[in-house]
């Protein structure tokens, strides 16, 4: 295939007119028509660079309509047509890699690298969903009863959507359609309103690859059109990701509306450092993932609980040496290792924990805000470390989602995990040791949905499934993996009786084998 790449339409900071993001109905770009807009900014020049149209129920009508027209000729293609599509997406995205991770930071802010790293865990779903044939195959059992063969199958839902969050603009997107389409489904994605171009270049990139028109949709906009897509009856089932208060909401007025609904929300990851840990290699990994895409990630690790002072103390030291390396700069310089926060609003409320936490009588060891931080209007913040953190503290019960690391000291191992286990959150969780018997110990009694063992972000590879427990994840299904299959189709298990010949004659009772 020849490569294809495609300019990003990312605008620049002081253009008098504002680039308007269009959606995506019916395989082309839609201006929209509400008259509302949410501004896009770039969060390492705190400059507003684009402005993204707020859809109205009306053009959420046009989107599903779009879809439903699609839906049933897409559906009924044989898998293996449908992973074809996707095989050349796959390349397509591959060749475009660089423009999309240029779009997500310049939206996003986190580190080009980063932005890339996150394309890249998104097209391993794309290469499990090439393999669809094989996941949607069903079970056969011969002679049930005499004469009578009975076997299921896996058929789509019809139309889905994802509603998804700024923090991964094309991973996370990316959790959800590649499965739902290699299943027969067609897709509408309501993506965050903060960094929503990246979603328009995928779409652009799925048509390219032969996707038939309607098939994929991207609708923007705001709790409006996520209300309209919950109460709308031709949407038959809805994929979340986002903050608790969200996912909890979107979950109870979906399954009321008669929706299948997975919601993923917040999390709060804590990651055990045991005495007998290679403290290096255990601050090596608290600091990638405390701090990497500035704390803006629901696998961050926002909770060290060093196991014994000694511990502590010499963890603390270790990271302090660390934090102090970091170089906090916009995402497209080479040498950055972290960006800015996503909006000013998001900044405020990050920096405002730091006061609190010192109120709550934490000991704020590194302060982000004093950091050596960029000159301008850019919303960054630098690393940031509290000591003697306690569990009835907010900025441990809360989830920050930005570059603030907690150290809980905890006497032994069962009051380490007791902490976890008793956090409202179970989303993600690891642990440092040398020791098998306390490794063993730790995944089987954890109550979290995804575990690290000398691993900081244990985010499950495309063909398993990623989830949480507790107030991480409303509803029955984790995303990709063979949770992703089950929640993108239904089961038909059929009965059928050949030959036509075998006359049982006419019995009223329940029929059993005898
Ligand atoms: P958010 O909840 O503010 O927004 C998520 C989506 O919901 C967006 O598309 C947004 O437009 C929509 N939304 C916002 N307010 C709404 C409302 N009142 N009614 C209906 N819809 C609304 O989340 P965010 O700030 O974009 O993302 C960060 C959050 O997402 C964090 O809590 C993070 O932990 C969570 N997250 C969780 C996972 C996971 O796998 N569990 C993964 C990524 C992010």
């Amino acid at each position: 295939m020849a490569s294809t790449t495609i300019a990003p339409e990312v605008g620049s900071a002081g253009n008098s007119e504002l680039r308007e993001i269009t959606h995506w109905i019916g395989g082309q770009k839609v201006a929209g028509t509400s008259g509302r807009f949410s501004d896009v900014y770039n969060p390492a020049t705190g400059h507003v660079q684009a402005k993204v149209p707020l859809a109205s129920r009306a053009e959420l009508d046009a989107a599903v309509a779009s879809a439903q027209a699609a839906a049933p000729a897409w559906g009924a293609l044989p898998p293996l047509r449908r992973a074809r599509v996707l095989f050349r997406f796959r390349e397509l995205f591959e060749q475009n890699l660089d423009k999309l991770a240029e779009i997500i930071t310049s939206e996003h802010g986190k580190v080009f690298s980063d932005a890339k790293g996150e394309a890249t865990r998104g097209l391993e779903v794309v290469e499990f969903a090439t393999g669809i044939p094989q996941l949607l195959k069903g079970e056969f059992s011969e002679q049930v009863g005499t004469g009578i063969d009975s076997w299921s199958m896996r058929q789509p839902l019809g139309v889905v959507a994802g509603i998804t969050p700024f923090n991964f603009p094309v991973m996370v997107p990316m959790w959800m359609f590649p499965v739902a389409l290699a299943c027969g489904n067609a897709f509408i994605l309501k993506p965050s309103e903060r960094d929503p171009s990246a979603s328009i270049l995928i779409a652009e990139l799925l048509k390219q690859a032969g996707l038939p028109d309607g098939v994929f949709t991207v609708l923007h906009g705001d709790k409006d059109a996520v209300d309209g897509i919950l109460e709308h009856p031709g949407i038959k089932a809805v994929s979340f990701v986002g903050s608790t208060p969200i996912a909890e909401y979107v979950y109870s007025k979906g399954t009321s509306k008669g929706k299948r609904v997975q919601a993923l929300g917040g999390a709060k990851n804590h990651m055990i450092v045991m005495p007998d840990a290679d403290l290096d290699q255990a601050a090596d990994a608290l600091v990638g993932a405390a701090y990497g895409s500035a704390g803006e990630r629901c696998m961050a690790i926002s909770v060290a609980v060093a196991v014994g002072n000694s511990t502590a103390d010499t963890l603390r030291q270790k990271l302090i040496e660390r934090i102090g390396k970091l170089k906090v700069l916009p995402g497209m310089e080479k040498d950055s290792d972290m960006g800015p926060l996503v909006t000013k609003i998001h900044l405020n409320k990050v920096s405002g924990y730091l006061s609190t936490g010192t109120e709550e009588g934490a000991e704020l060891v590194v302060d982000g805000r004093a950091s050596a931080l960029p000159k301008g209007e850019g919303f960054f913040l630098g690393a940031t470390l509290f000591d003697h953190v306690k569990p009835e503290m907010l900025i441990y019960k809360e989830e920050i989602f930005g570059p603030v690391l907690g150290l809980v000291r905890a006497n032994n191992f069962k009051t380490a995990l007791e902490l976890i286990n008793q956090h409202e959150f179970g989303n993600g969780t690891s642990i440092f040791t040398r020791d098998g018997d306390t490794a063993r110990e730790f995944s089987h009694s954890v109550e979290a949905g995804m575990v690290g063992v000398n691993v900081p972000i244990p985010v499950p590879m495309a063909f398993h499934s990623f989830g949480g427990w507790k107030r991480s994840l409303f509803g029955d299904h984790a995303m990709h993996g063979p949770e992703g299959v089950r929640f993108y189709t239904r089961i038909k298990t059929i009965t059928a009786r050949w030959p036509t010949g075998i006359r049982a004659g006419v019995d009223t009772t329940m029929p059993t084998l005898g």
